[in-house]
């Protein structure tokens, strides 16, 4: 399975806030074996959103879009994601039921909230509505594009309620190493050519080390080619905090 990310936000563009939601979900596909092939930042503009949406979701197995629901003028993803399918917005009533229970729960915080129902229980024609249990505005599916929200604690939450429908085939294998990047070059080229695998060196200056990460959806042939760059490069140990949920060496594999 391969899958692609598409957050939006002028705020994220303007660099006013951390891209956190494109990690977050980019880590936790890449642990369930998806391939994540683009993470793309829209800005808050319905022909931009629509656009990424249609092309991502013919190219990719499915596409998670977040940020710019709810009620206020700039939150046009639902309007982009229905438009890209040709499908008008329709108040859902599994929403609204959802809606309608949240505000009631927090009435006695928030006694003047004023919340158009009817819009933000909108989501394009025949998708399947995703409750927000962290906040107000829902999520939907739509086909293979699931549309979540910006708010991390409540993206976070929605993904979690949909997080088994992702599922894919590639591993990663993760050696450390001190040599210096320039002389690992044949031999990266090396285990790539041998074994069809893909390899990426990642230096970490402050650690000092060279992260190298092995990927592949044929875990034998990752086996191997790991047991061979090992052989191959001298390698260390990281330290105990360098990369939460990796481990080193050969037969090592950071999903386990
Ligand atoms: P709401 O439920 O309030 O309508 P929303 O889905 O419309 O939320 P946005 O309005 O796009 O989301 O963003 C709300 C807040 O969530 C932003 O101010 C920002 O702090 C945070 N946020 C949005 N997108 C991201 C992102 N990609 N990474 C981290 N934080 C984000």
């Amino acid at each position: 399975m391969d899958a692609a990310l598409v957050t939006v936000g002028d705020e994220l563009l303007a660099g006013d806030t951390e891209n956190t939601n494109a990690t977050w979900l980019a880590r936790e596909l890449t642990e369930r074996g998806v391939d994540v092939r683009r993470v793309l930042t829209v800005p808050d503009i319905e022909a931009a959103i629509a656009d990424a949406v249609q092309e991502y979701a013919d190219r990719y197995d499915a596409v998670i879009v977040t940020g710019g629901l709810g009620g206020t003028p700039d939150d046009l993803t639902m309007d982009a994601v229905a438009a890209a399918f040709d499908r008008p917005l329709e108040e859902n009533d599994l929403a609204r039921a959802d809606l309608e229970r949240t505000l009631k729960a927090i009435t006695d915080s928030y006694p003047d909230l004023n919340v158009d129902i009817e819009a933000e229980a909108a989501i394009p024609a025949g998708a399947r509505p995703l409750i927000n249990d962290a906040g107000l505005s829902p999520g939907a599916v739509v086909e293979n594009v699931y549309v979540l929200p910006g708010i991390p604690g409540e993206m976070q939450r929605m993904f979690e309620g949909v997080a088994e429908e992702f599922a894919g085939d590639v591993e990663s294998r993760v050696l450390y190493t001190t040599e210096p990047e320039a002389n690992l070059i044949e031999r990266l080229d090396g285990v790539r050519n041998r074994f069809g695998v893909q390899v990426g060196c990642y230096p970490d200056r402050e650690a000092g080390h060279n992260r190298l990460k092995l990927r592949s959806d044929d875990p034998e042939k990752l086996d191997e080619a790991t047991a061979w760059l090992s052989e191959e490069v001298r390698l260390v140990e990281p330290d105990a905090d360098t990369h939460v949920g990796e481990r080193v060496g050969a037969g090592a594999s950071d999903d386990e």
